[in-house]
């Protein structure tokens, strides 16, 4: 087949929606918190490059990236002097990179506090309060304050079951770090990640550090929704044919035709992070139409039904779409059992990006 139209799937990130979003989760920030944007594993999949300028732009002068490695990346293409907190703790053989391109790591272990605090000119630690994964237990502060008078520039924590309000998870761990901070202060204290801002200003304390809602995800399920959309995904036909009645359609024969039917072949798959679960399960939309999968997800193509949809637009070439206006990311998560952060770094690192700027965006109306 020769094709003289673009196949890739694309997904169209919009960077004043993300800019809108900073400043929509500042607007939330009691007594003043500051909004900090954690953009790793490449600003979940959407591109630090053109992702971290934007939220720069947007009065961002704090953000965490993942590991050394996107500390530098980031350091390396910005001319300000934000400061790049790296989440993967510290390793001391890594000093020079910090020191040179002023990065800042967040210490996970009482060896790597005291290896960093008489080197580094920023000294931040993670505390664990109930998480169980990284950060100092409560327990061993007392042998960090016995060891040293500094105390943290920031102590960071995180919590667990921040997207379920009720949960009194979140209520203990946030007095176990209240304790934290009373024994190191006095020191900036960040808590909350996107969801733990609808708990209350009593979860805010000095630096929240917000990712998902940046990309327009829900997690804390407010309705409606006051973030902003920020991903639209499409992909091609590639391919339209007819099924009779009786026939199946792609792997395991999971789809069978009670009619005949018009079916389009869409050049997107799991490896450019559709769900293999989406299949038989959601739709895709051409203009006002609805297109339902059908059949398994296979590697590069789906399946859908346009047997309802007017002929005309039933060729290859035409676009089809899986994320906007009419699914969100969220939704789909929920319809294919996933979550919808797992969702965007997949499709973000699998499928071509392309950045639009909608000067229009304002987020906090609702949609
Ligand atoms: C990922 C992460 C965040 C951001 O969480 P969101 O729920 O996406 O806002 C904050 N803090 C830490 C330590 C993280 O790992």
């Amino acid at each position: 087949m020769s094709s003289f139209y673009p196949t890739a799937p694309q997904l169209q990130i919009d960077l004043s929606a993300i800019a809108a979003n900073y400043t929509y989760m500042k607007s939330l920030a009691a007594h003043g918190a500051e909004i900090a944007a954690v953009v790793k594993s490449d600003a979940y999949g959407l591109g630090l490059d053109l992702v971290v300028p934007a939220l720069l732009d947007a009065g961002c002068n704090r953000v965490f990236v993942k590991d050394l490695r996107e500390g530098l990346h980031v350091r390396k293409r910005l001319s300000s002097s934000a400061m790049i907190h790296v989440l993967s703790g510290f390793e001391p053989r890594d000093i020079d990179d910090y020191i040179g391109s002023r990065l800042d790591p967040v210490c996970r272990t009482l060896s790597q506090a005291l290896a960093s605090l008489d080197r580094l000119p920023q000294f931040l630690l993670a505390v664990d309060t109930g998480f169980s994964r990284f950060g100092l237990p409560l327990s061993e502060l007392a042998l960090l304050v016995h060891r040293t008078s500094r105390r943290p520039d920031l102590l960071v924590s995180h919590l667990a079951c921040a997207d379920a309000r009720a949960n009194e998870t979140n209520a203990l761990q946030r007095d176990r770090f209240a304790a934290a901070c009373e024994i190191l202060q006095p020191c900036k204290r960040s808590l909350a990640a996107s969801a733990a801002i609808w708990l209350g200003p009593r979860f805010h304390f000095d630096v929240v550090r917000v990712g998902s809602a940046l990309f327009g995800l829900n997690n804390a399920a407010i309705e409606p929704c006051p973030l902003q959309p920020v991903v639209r995904l499409t992909a091609r036909i590639v391919d339209v044919r007819t099924v009779h009645r009786g026939e199946s359609v792609g792997y395991a024969a999971s789809f069978r035709a009670s009619r005949q039917m018009c079916i389009g072949i869409i050049a997107l798959g799991y490896v450019q992070g559709l769900p293999w679960s989406a299949g038989n399960a959601i739709s895709a939309a051409i203009g006002s139409h609805i297109a339902p999968i059908v059949g398994r997800i296979a590697m590069e193509y789906t399946a859908i039904d346009l047997t309802e949809l007017p002929r005309s637009i039933c060729v290859p070439g035409t676009a089809v779409e899986l994320l906007g206006p009419r699914m969100s990311v969220d939704a789909m998560a929920t319809a294919t059992g996933t979550i919808p952060q797992e969702l965007l770094v997949r499709l973000g690192s699998g499928c071509r990006r392309q950045y639009a700027c909608s000067p229009s965006a304002t987020a906090g109306e609702p949609h």
